[in-house]
């Protein structure tokens, strides 16, 4: 399998790097990073100050080069009635977004305190492991030590490991 990370707004070095590796280390896959893009046009929402993540799915689908295209943003973004998402993909599609936005909250929830680098990045690579997993079909899975468990907030996002569990690691690999 081959995966194109797709960068949209300006994205720190180190974020491109975890995902790639984060992905490589799960999938076995071939991982290549695109040139950065522009925020779609139409994305954001100025009432609510959020971005639509539809908009980001739909533009890594559409300039990514690989099997399974994921765009990586700065920005927050929120998916319908959902007040934030971390990451969005629809089930076996091509194209998928996480944020990283919100990966930067403390596990009591404030920003005044910026996690260490290294819990930083662990959750953007559980993130973009998390949404490649729903683009090859898995839904949410039970065990709250999968990277497929859900995570809506990064308490949960930090109990879970970067791995697939061992049933989902069955559907996919
Ligand atoms: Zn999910
Ligand atoms: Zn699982």
């Amino acid at each position: 399998m081959h995966v194109d990370i797709v960068p949209v707004g300006d994205l720190p070095a180190v974020v491109k790097r975890e995902a790639s590796s984060g992905l490589r280390s799960v999938y076995d896959c071939e991982v290549t990073i695109h040139d950065g893009q522009p925020i779609p046009d139409g994305a954001y929402d100025a009432d609510r100050e959020q971005y639509r993540a539809e908009e980001f799915i739909e533009l890594a689908g559409r300039t990514g080069s690989g099997e399974k295209n994921i765009a990586i943003t700065a920005h927050d973004l929120y998916y319908r009635r959902r007040n934030y998402v971390f990451g969005l993909a629809y089930l076996s599609g091509n194209g998928s977004v996480i944020s990283t936005y919100r990966l930067q909250t403390s596990s009591d929830g404030g920003f005044s305190e910026r996690p260490a680098g290294d819990i930083f990045a662990d959750r953007v690579r559980k993130e973009v492991v998390h949404e490649i997993g729903h683009t090859l079909g898995l839904e949410h899975c039970d065990n709250n030590r999968c990277v497929m468990n859900f995570s809506p907030t990064v308490r949960e996002v930090d109990v879970k490991e970067e791995n697939l569990c061992g049933s989902c690691q069955r559907l996919v690999l």
